[in-house]
């Protein structure tokens, strides 16, 4: 995908700051941190969301991740870490291709992530069902 931002890092074409790569995965400092330290794992083909993706490849990915997120969190001193994988434009995906955020966490305050509402009991084994008869 020669206009995707993602591919022209992964082939040199745009510059990145690389803290690893192997023959399926690179990992480079993302440009608009959340925290220090935030960082995006890439798959090095294009694969639009997690729906695309191989499961050989995505296997590999949340291991890797948590090589990752532990040398992050060293790295930087943090304490904790997210990690957030968005596919579609509703979960709020800007790059279509496959990446997922270690973000290191020092604070609490930092946290910008919205907290649940409580469940309405009387809708949630509906939704269950739902999600039970498309599997
Ligand atoms: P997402 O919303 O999950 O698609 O996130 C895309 C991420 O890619 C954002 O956090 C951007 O800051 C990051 N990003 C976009 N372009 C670049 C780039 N050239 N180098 C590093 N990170 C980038």
């Amino acid at each position: 995908m020669s206009d995707c931002v993602f591919c022209q890092i992964v082939n040199g074409r745009i510059p990145s700051i690389r803290v690893y790569e192997d023959a399926d995965f690179i990992v480079f400092m993302d440009i608009n941190p959340i925290t220090t330290g935030h960082c995006l794992l890439t798959t090095r083909g294009h694969y639009p969301t997690t729906s695309d993706a191989p499961d050989d490849l995505l296997a590999r990915a949340l291991p890797l991740a948590k090589k990752l997120a532990q040398a992050v969190m060293i790295g930087v001193g943090a304490e904790g870490f997210n990690l957030i994988q968005n596919n579609g434009r509703m979960a709020g995906q800007l790059v279509d291709h496959w990446h997922l955020h270690i973000i290191p966490r020092k604070d609490k305050a930092e946290l910008p992530l919205k907290t649940g509402e409580p469940a309405d009991f009387t809708k949630l084994p509906f939704v269950a069902d739902n999600i039970r008869s498309n599997l």
